[in-house]
């Protein structure tokens, strides 16, 4: 067992890290005032061949998803907004696509994306339909060469600008009736309600489906989507699980130096004991995180990360990262508490991800169907 990055993947983070460096570090907190995208971060990743790594060649670069977070992690660190970019070009409805896409699905809908031209969003949750995804409601029905969809969807990230949507849908009253259709912005029916903000600035926005028309090519699925889907939404979890390590990093990294620049009572911060043992719980939480999380995706290189490697992963990378950064606020002091330093909004970016993505909740109980090797319904038990 080897638990040091292969010579490539050390030489793909230090690409990474030193473009991010020199491209990224300069405005890394701004979107977070503004509430813009970074686009220009998408033209200057796909420059680099880092949007569309893992996605099967000709139209991405074919590499694992180990390697996509090894980038993701790498220039989330210094500007997590473009570690948003790498996980939207890399982990999320992306692998959809080029998962389930047909190759003249793959043709149309990826170059553009992996180019970092287009945006995609991930349409599942409704407002009825959270935790409980499989209580979706949007339809989808064939007309003809369409399909037509019907309903309402929620808390889609970037959606307001988003060119693309994975659009989670039912053909039928059963959960095996459940599928996945591309809708573009603009198609006929489809509309945006007004633009909202998470807590950490990121726009959302509803999105209705009113007889919405997309021509029928545009199915990824329409039957059994849960089962097929669901392995492929492990990669996306892995990707929110290296952004939070990311930047309790990141936030950690600021503590170190805080506290040995930081002085009082005569002395620096790093000299009182109980600063240096909240110091280093800080590090081992964070060394525990990267070793879960490194072990599913090293495992994952040769297809889908597996159930329990990722909901683990997830599910102890959330709350370390949360645990970090509150910890990291703290020995700053009223630093730390101000708005003029990054630590509050990496508090505000992490809290959001113990949320998407399945919460640590609904990861627990994932982690239980998994040990005991049976689905504990979570539903109200059926009359006798
Ligand atoms: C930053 C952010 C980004 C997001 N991005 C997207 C996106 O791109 N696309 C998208 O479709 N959605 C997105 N979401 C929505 C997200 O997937 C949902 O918020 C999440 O699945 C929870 O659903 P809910 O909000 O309806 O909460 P609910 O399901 O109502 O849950 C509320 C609380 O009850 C708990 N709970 C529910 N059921 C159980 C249970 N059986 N056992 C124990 N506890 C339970 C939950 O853990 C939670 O704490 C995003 C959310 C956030 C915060």
């Amino acid at each position: 067992m080897d638990f040091q990055l292969g010579e490539e993947d050390r030489l793909l983070q230090q690409t990474a890290r030193e473009l991010a460096q020199r491209e990224f570090a300069r405005d890394a907190y701004t979107y977070a005032q503004t509430g813009e995208y970074p686009r220009r971060s998408m033209k200057v990743l796909a420059g680099h061949g880092m949007m569309g790594m893992t996605v099967r060649e000709p139209q991405g670069g074919g590499r694992s998803i180990f390697e996509a977070c090894v980038v993701m992690e790498a220039v989330a660190q210094v500007c997590p907004h473009s570690g948003d970019v790498v996980q939207m070009g890399n982990m999320g409805p992306i692998r959809v696509i080029d998962e389930l896409g047909t190759e003249e699905q793959r043709a149309r809908f990826l170059p553009g994306l992996c180019g970092g031209e287009k945006i995609i969003s991930i349409a599942m949750t409704e407002p009825g339909a959270g935790s409980a995804a499989t209580d979706l409601k949007t339809t989808a029905k064939y007309d003809g060469g369409s399909a037509v969809l019907n309903g309402q969807k929620c808390f889609s990230s970037n959606a307001p600008h988003a060119d693309l949507f994975v659009v989670f849908v039912r053909f039928g009253p059963r959960t095996r009736d459940c599928g996945a259709v591309v809708v573009e912005t603009g198609a006929p029916g489809f509309t945006k309600g007004k633009t909202e903000r998470f807590m950490s600035g990121e726009a959302h926005c509803a999105l209705h489906f009113e007889g919405a028309r997309v021509p029928r090519e545009n199915v990824l699925i329409d039957s059994d989507g849960f089962r097929v889907l669901m392995p492929i939404f492990n990669v996306e979890r892995l990707g929110n699980a290296t952004r939070c390590l990311a930047l309790a990093q990141a936030a950690y990294d600021m503590t170190v130096e805080h506290t040995k620049a930081r002085r009082q009572f005569g002395r620096p911060l790093c000299e009182f004991q109980g600063v240096q043992w909240m110091v280093a719980d800080m590090r081992v939480k964070l060394e525990a995180a990267r070793l879960l999380l490194y072990r599913a995706l090293a495992n994952a290189r040769a297809g889908l990360p597996t159930a329990i490697e990722t909901t683990a992963a997830k599910l102890y990378c959330n709350e370390m990262a949360r645990q970090v950064a509150d910890d990291a606020i703290q020995l700053h002091g009223g630093y730390g508490y101000s708005t003029e330093m990054p630590l509050e909004f990496l508090y505000r970016k992490i809290r959001g991800w113990s949320i998407a993505g399945g919460t640590v909740q609904v990861l627990r109980n994932r982690m239980a169907d998994l040990i005991y090797e049976r689905s504990f319904s979570q539903r109200p038990p059926r009359p006798e």
